[in-house]
């Protein structure tokens, strides 16, 4: 073999190695683009070889109320409960993640809700056409982690009156509030709440025009409750 030839085969066996390098590259930009590191964390092969900062799910679950299974609430002129509560639960999503803290929506009868372990698992949902006006947040009627519970209650409560200048109705919780499927299916150490976001009828200009404050109003009640936490402290900090 002389030396040009050698050359040759080693510029073409260069090439072959480069485009396997770019191929690679372009299926694991695809792999992670497709959540791929989502899985990864949640990998219990993988969680036997790494720390588990490394793995570890999303610090708060969202239910986008009525997600993938209904549409809620349907008023006379179209508004739909459930596309309401998808977009206030992306909102509050966004502003968590620009916080640092990692998030995942799920649907309302989302199978990662079995045993899910959070550090908070928040349900929104929006209550009905009629005129009338106020917000509800409960937690669950049997719960063994009342402390944590009932902090993440008044965290969001205090925090989304505070933005959203919406009443507080406490004497309408329902047993549809305190029963809440979702509390019943993750672990009993997640603490959890839903909060019915203002009624469709009273209270639209907030829900439909003005998302976002609603969305903030959850946000620093969720955020109130991690820095709590993170305290130790079981009464919720005063947010500005
Ligand atoms: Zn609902």
């Amino acid at each position: 073999m002389d030396i040009e030839r050698l050359q040759r085969l080693n510029t073409c066996l260069f090439r072959i190695f480069l485009g396997v390098l770019v191929a690679l590259g372009v299926l694991m930009g695809w792999y992670f683009y497709q959540g791929g590191w989502e899985q990864l964390q949640q990998s219990r092969f993988l969680a036997r070889f790494l720390p588990s900062q490394v793995i570890r799910g999303p610090e708060i679950a969202l239910i986008a109320g009525h997600k993938g299974f209904d549409s809620g609430a349907i008023c006379d002129d179209g508004v739909m409960e459930a596309l309401i509560n998808e977009d206030i639960t992306e909102r509050v999503a966004d502003i968590l993640r620009k916080q640092g803290v990692s998030v995942e929506i799920l649907n309302e009868y989302d199978p990662r809700l079995e045993g899910l372990k959070v550090q908070a698992l928040v349900s929104i949902h929006a209550d009905s056409c009629i005129d009338q006006s106020g917000f509800k947040v409960a937690s669950a009627e049997q719960t063994i982690i009342p402390e944590q519970d009932a902090l993440l209650v008044s965290c969001l409560t205090e925090a989304y009156s505070q933005h959203t200048g919406l009443k507080f109705r406490a004497n309408a919780i329902t047993p549809n509030m305190t029963q809440y499927h979702a509390f019943q299916r993750v672990s009993p150490m997640t603490p959890g709440a839903i909060i019915e976001t203002g009624y469709l009828g009273g209270d639209r200009a907030l829900l439909v025009e003005a998302p976002e404050r609603a969305a903030e109003g959850i946000a620093a009640g969720i955020l109130c409750f991690l820095d709590a936490q993170r305290n130790g402290s079981t009464s919720p900090t005063p947010q500005s």
